[in-house]
């Protein structure tokens, strides 16, 4: 089994440890530089950026972390976990520092205020799109989107209808996952099944 961390220092750990371990792996929190160096790969829960960001400076953790991430550490972000592993964020406030792991340029809280929170099915490349296989229950929660992409980035999802029809919201970069959507709190496993499989390889 392969050992999975969730950065424990805000947001929604536990749904993350429980999802993880019913996806084959062993998670285990981390909130100190040296567990860092006992795991395969690192899941960055849903729970507030600027919060996250300021709590990595206060643990010690940015940059330990940061420079895991650059070695090819395996990473998972769901959410403030998407915002947190981008390069360029939009609409965040100016102390707000994050780790520049995923080649991507984010909006936070990017739906607005009538559908600030929301649920929709998506089609996911590599989950949904084999034989037989049904859509995937997608919750947002005051979620980003991804605005742009760089070359290397792969998107893996869009909001398929209504007013953000078309709006990226899963992506991969090489080792790093990101969605702007929780799928810790549906009971479908299959985001963290495929986190697992990147880890495993
Ligand atoms: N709006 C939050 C932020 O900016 C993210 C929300 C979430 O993780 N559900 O960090």
């Amino acid at each position: 089994r392969p050992r999975i961390g969730v950065l424990a220092l805000q947001g929604d750990v536990r749904e993350h440890v429980f999802a993880l371990e019913a996806s084959g792996a062993e998670a285990v929190t981390v909130r100190r530089p040296a567990e860092l160096d006992e795991v395969d790969g690192i899941v960055i829960p849903g729970g507030e950026s600027t919060t996250m960001s300021k709590l990595l400076g206060i643990f010690d953790l940015f940059d330990p972390l940061a420079d895991k991430l650059s070695d090819g550490l395996p990473a998972y972000g769901s959410c403030a976990g998407m915002i947190m592993l981008a390069s360029t964020i939009l609409d965040t406030r100016p102390d707000a520092r994050h780790l520049d792991a995923l080649n991507v340029t984010v909006r936070r809280n990017a739906f607005g205020r009538q559908v600030e929170s929301f649920e929709t099915d998506l089609e996911f490349t590599g989950i949904t799109d084999t034989a037989g296989a049904a859509p995937m229950r997608a919750v947002f929660i005051r979620a980003p989107w991804v605005e742009t992409i760089a070359p290397e980035v792969e998107v893996l999802a869009r909001v398929p209808d209504g007013p953000a029809a078309g709006r990226i919201v899963a992506v991969r970069q090489g080792n790093v996952l990101a969605t702007s959507f929780h799928p810790e709190v549906t009971g479908d496993r299959r985001v963290h099944e495929y986190f697992v499989e990147m880890v495993r390889r």
